[in-house]
């Protein structure tokens, strides 16, 4: 089973999502643990596992959706760490239009893929996974970030409709 625990572990899930949604303002991160291999990877899947449920409504990805932001080949290169660096300070720095230009891929190279999703709170979030190469390797969520509202309306600005696509296919399947 795969977990987002946040950074603060005293705090439980319940009161994450109360204070998500009293609070306007506030970031809530976490790192995953525990991730739990699956041998195929389709995004919208992984991206639901990786998450364990929404960390905004904690509800069933009715109404959510995902958008890919930046990918990171992790080459053996020199470029490689200088690129995770970019890619994790655009992150804290909310400098997405550079963020959005961060576009490499190598089919040999695991990748560092980073995903915005939208909650149908209206609250956005970024998570980062790490896609390995080798076909039948899990993807594996690094972090997750809910952003401030205010910076979530700012990412939501550069990025255009098109872009996003649903989290959840409409038929009721399970999760
Ligand atoms: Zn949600």
């Amino acid at each position: 089973m795969q977990v987002l625990i946040p950074d603060d572990r005293r705090g439980h899930r319940d009161s994450l999502r109360n204070l998500i949604q009293r609070e306007r303002e506030v970031q809530v991160s976490g790192i995953a643990e525990e991730a739990e291999s699956a041998p195929d990877c389709a995004i919208a899947r992984e991206l639901r596992r990786a998450l364990d449920g929404c960390p905004v409504c904690d509800g069933s990805y009715r109404d959510h959706s995902y958008a890919i932001l930046a990918t990171v080949a992790i080459a053996e290169q020199w470029q490689s760490p200088l690129r995770v660096k970019q890619y994790y300070d655009c992150l804290q720095e909310r400098r997405w239009q550079e963020l959005l230009s961060i576009r490499e891929w190598d089919d040999a190279a695991d990748a560092l893929v980073g995903f915005a999703f939208r909650c149908s709170m209206g609250r956005v979030g970024i998570v980062t996974i790490l896609s390995p190469a080798k076909p039948g390797l899990p993807d594996t969520p690094l972090h997750y970030t809910i952003l401030p509202e205010e910076e979530g309306n700012s990412l939501l600005a550069v990025l255009p409709p098109e872009k996003w696509r649903p989290l959840r296919s409409v038929a009721p399947a399970s999760l």
